[in-house]
């Protein structure tokens, strides 16, 4: 039998149309990666008794049980104190982890308000999960077999401290069904098509479980084996899932460009990396969307020079050279113009490769030869200027993010 979790969401802003749950997104991915599965997710406001009735129904029917959020030292925290109370386990003052946050406000010059000192109250018998990006720490209870964590409610604290705290003790403590994983992370092009070539080879290994996901532009695959018995030997999945990537990548070629969590813009950087070459972006109606991916992986100083937010046909002549008479007879939308934008970027910044998106993002500005979702990029490097049309659909938002992604990924492909 799987484990069976069930992860709590604690904060009235969950329950309001501006926050969503994602923490449960998270955990869901990393304990199905070890077998567990998710038996029910409940989102509950910071009322005690709500949480109270909560608590104590996951723990009839769940062998492990999250909770997230509510360590925090405002009065509307009260995760803490519930569970305590569920659990009937008295709070004591923990000093060392009193004395830790003490010294995190001490950091940054600050004093500890008197109210964190409720974060350092420790249920007996629960252990201390640090936190190493935020004030409150987790705790981790065990109760007649089950396991019950109290997480924080911040992604940027709560993820690094399931993977590395969290599912550890999991395994440690229930022991794991052995599931073994491979990824493929595919750009540029969609899903039905992805789906269409991969399936008939995936289809004929009936150990392996396939599911395909999409999210504007980029598709994961995974693939999921486990054994059938206790016998079985884990070399076999992994022979068989080597099998089964390397025959897909066959038919998938240069589709793919990652086998395991990672970014477009990580990849398309390790590339430039790898060949001692830099990049400058011109972007219309991205509006600097390429340049925000680009800058979000770490080090991209490396091989990003800069980047031109050109907006106005005035702009595009001015900091990037494109021809007055080009702009009025083709339009700014138009191949001529993007590549003259890619090229102007490339001598501006004097980079060995210069991108450029220009396009109708909608929805106004459309006219019956130039309809919303019309995106030409441009790519200049030291063998010539190029130009791509697209069609993309969506709405703003939507046909944004795919003009970005595909110039990151048509870019990717050229260099690989
Ligand atoms: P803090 O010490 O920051 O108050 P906390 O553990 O008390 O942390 P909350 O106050 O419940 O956590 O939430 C802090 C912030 O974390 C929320 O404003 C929200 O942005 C985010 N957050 C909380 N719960 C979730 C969740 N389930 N999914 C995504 N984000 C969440
Ligand atoms: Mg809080």
């Amino acid at each position: 039998m799987p484990i069976r979790a069930e992860i709590i969401a604690v904060g009235s802003e969950l329950l309001t149309p501006w926050r969503l749950d994602t923490n449960s997104l998270f955990i869901t991915r990393q304990l199905n990666l070890i077998g567990a599965l998710v038996a029910r997710k409940t989102v509950v406001g910071d009322r005690a008794e709500d949480l109270r009735a909560s608590i104590a129904r996951a723990l009839e029917t769940s062998d492990v049980v999250f909770l997230t959020g509510g360590l925090g030292p405002t009065t509307d925290d009260i995760n803490r104190e519930v569970v305590a109370a569920v659990l009937e386990r008295p709070l004591r003052l923990d000093e060392q982890v009193l004395e830790k946050i003490r010294r995190r406000y001490q950091r940054t010059g600050m004093t500890m308000p008197p109210n964190n000192q409720r974060q350092a109250l420790v249920p007996s018998g629960a252990q201390v999960l640090p936190n190493p990006n935020g004030t409150a720490p987790g705790l981790m209870l065990e109760e007649s077999g089950k396991l019950i964590f109290l997480l924080p409610g911040p992604p940027r604290e709560l993820e690094p401290m399931v993977v590395d705290q969290v599912i550890p003790a999991i395994r440690t403590r229930l022991g794991t069904e052995t599931t073994l994983y491979r990824q493929l992370k595919i750009a540029g092009e969609a899903e039905s098509r992805v789906d269409f070539l991969a399936s008939p080879i995936y289809r004929s290994y009936a150990d392996v479980e396939t599911t395909i996901l999409a999210s504007t532009g980029i598709i994961d695959l995974f693939f999921y084996w486990r054994p059938l018995d206790a016998d079985q030997p884990e070399a076999e999945g992994h022979r068989l899932l080597d099998e089964l990537v390397a025959r897909v990548r066959g038919v998938l070629g240069d589709l793919v460009y990652a086998e395991a969590e990672q970014t477009l813009e990580c990849a398309v950087g390790e590339l430039l990396r790898q060949q001692g070459k830099t990049l400058a972006v011109a972007e219309s109606c991205t509006g600097g969307l390429i340049m925000q991916m680009l800058t979000e992986v770490p080090g991209s100083s490396d091989y990003l020079l800069g980047g031109f937010v050109t907006y106005s046909n005035q702009a595009k002549i001015d900091w990037l050279g494109v021809k007055e008479d080009d702009l009025s007879v083709h339009g700014a939308v138009s191949p001529c113009v993007a590549e003259q934008m890619a090229a102007g970027a490339r001598a501006r910044s004097k980079a060995s490769i210069g991108l450029a998106a220009t396009g109708i993002a909608g929805p106004g500005g459309a006219t019956t030869e130039k309809p919303v979702g019309l995106v030409y990029l441009g790519i200049s490097d030291g063998s010539g200027t190029e130009s791509r049309k697209l069609q993309l659909n969506g709405d703003r938002a939507v046909i944004r993010i795919r003009a970005a992604r595909t110039a990151l990924d048509w870019l990717r492909r050229r260099l690989v």
